[in-house]
């Protein structure tokens, strides 16, 4: 077993000596949000004597899983991720909105001045697409990347984007306010880790046969390189009925929030596959404790090259936004106020 110990001592110098002669010893020392945690096997009373010794206000915690670090026993609170001026995992509801993949420049600007309109606040779009197909269109990378990062900052909105590759991942941080880590890359464990060492906030999708633990470990490498700023995205799980494009474990929600201090929220669009199903389900995750939504919005959506199926268009959007705002108060949470900040 290991224990974990809380030296909760945020006025502490990290580079004292204590911790750099624990670090000398092979002791991990983590920074988690306003924590410092040290990693001290059980087999080790030496150190954990000199942890004593050294910090008489420590809090030891014995491990009981895979995944310490991201247990909401280890910390006893909620993390708020925060994204520019957007709290993640707060009492705001929070809406992460636009195209599957970025593609032209007059469609994502109409869609995210749609979305910004009904109140969404951060602007999705893929610039990397992880496809089934090595034929299928791949993203328009580097260049949509740089188009997303522009018409987030000409609308005032932060934006998320997949990355695929751990070469990419410092280049992404630059542009992208979320690096979102998708279904199919969800324990990618050096990808995991890059993503983690970048200290950026990450969003990490389910991987589509990932038990909750499985989960959890994902997250627990991004944690575990010091980086806390992980919110945990639920997005469907393969099943054996086909009627939509996955099942979507809203169970799950409210497991999480009983076991994890991580925000959850849900993409009821990659879920579903179908735009009818979309609102229903993006309601009943409010409902069930998600702290936003990663929604599929395009204006153009019978011309885009990926996911229009599941796509809203911008009258959708703004019912689905509309019913939010009416929800949200019955679960103690709310929906910002509508914000178009069109830059220059
Ligand atoms: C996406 O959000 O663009 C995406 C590809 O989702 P997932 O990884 O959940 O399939
Ligand atoms: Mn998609």
């Amino acid at each position: 077993m290991m224990l974990l110990v809380d030296v909760h001592d945020p006025g502490r110098d990290p580079h004292a000596a204590e911790f750099v002669d624990l670090q000398a010893q092979g002791v991990r020392v983590r920074r988690i949000g306003r924590h410092r945690i040290a990693m001290i096997s059980d087999d080790r009373p030496d150190l954990v004597q000199q942890v004593r010794q050294g910090w008489p206000e420590a809090r030891f915690v014995a491990v009981q899983s895979g995944s310490p670090l991201t247990e909401r026993d280890t910390f006893g609170e909620s993390t708020v991720v925060q994204v520019g001026d957007v709290l993640v995992g707060g009492r705001e509801f929070v809406v992460m909105a636009g195209p599957c993949a970025v593609e032209g420049v007059a469609e994502l600007r109409e869609t995210a001045a749609a979305v910004a309109g009904a109140g969404a606040q951060v602007l999705r779009g893929g610039a990397f697409k992880p496809r089934t197909s090595p034929h299928a269109f791949q993203g328009s990378g580097g260049a949509g990347l740089s188009l997303l990062a522009r018409t987030g900052r000409e609308f005032g909105l932060p934006v998320v984007s997949e990355v695929v590759d751990p070469r990419d991942v410092e280049r992404m941080a630059e542009d992208v306010d979320i690096l979102q880590v998708g279904a199919r890359n969800a324990q990618n464990f050096s990808l995991l880790a890059e993503v983690g060492r970048s200290g950026s906030p990450v969003l990490l999708k389910r991987g589509f046969g990932c038990t909750v633990e499985e989960w959890l470990g994902a997250a627990e490498y991004i944690l575990a390189e010091g980086n806390p700023n992980v919110i945990l995205c639920e997005r469907g799980i393969r099943s054996f009925d086909s009627v939509t494009r996955f099942t979507l474990d809203l169970a799950v929600v409210p497991v999480l929030k009983q076991r994890c201090h991580l925000p959850v929220v849900v993409d009821p669009s990659h879920a579903t596959g179908h735009r009818d199903l979309v609102a229903p389900m993006a309601l009943a995750a409010a409902a069930a404790g998600a702290d936003g939504l990663l929604v599929d919005a395009h204006t153009r959506a019978t011309s885009t090259k990926c996911d229009g199926p599941q796509a809203l268009c911008a009258d959708k959007f703004g019912r689905l936004m509309a019913s939010l705002r009416a929800l949200l108060p019955t679960v103690n949470r709310t929906l910002p106020s509508r914000r178009l900040q069109v830059a220059g």
